[in-house]
């Protein structure tokens, strides 16, 4: 499962801060999530609580999710515009020659310690 993947790299990651920051007990991780980075929400909290609880460090603690909006850069004419609405193809001059600028994005952007 691609979720519970990500879960224990979350989880990885934030025991590598605490030992570096001497903290014992997380609070709340706050993750930003790009809208089109393929990741449900939903299933990633489910893991996180499942994969959590396994933890010392992070048992208990709350998952917060942010989700940052997706957006893509068209070559052709040189716009932004919201991938989601478009798809690959922008809409201000129809060029196929488009990249993702932002919104794949899997970052810890916050740790909550007591
Ligand atoms: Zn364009």
């Amino acid at each position: 499962m691609h979720e519970l993947g990500i879960v224990f790299h979350i989880i990885k990651s934030v025991e590598q801060v605490a030992a570096d920051n001497e903290l014992e007990k997380i609070n709340a991780v706050v993750l930003e999530l790009g809208e089109v980075s393929g990741v449900i929400p939903d299933y990633l909290t489910d893991c996180w609580k499942w994969a959590a609880a396994k933890s010392e460090l992070v048992s208990g603690s709350e998952l917060k999710i942010e989700t940052l909006p997706a957006v893509t850069h068209c070559d052709g004419c040189g716009r932004d515009y919201p991938t989601v609405a478009h798809g690959k193809t922008c809409p201000h001059c129809q060029s196929g020659n488009t990249w993702l600028l932002t919104g794949n994005e899997v970052n810890i952007k916050e740790i909550e310690a007591y």
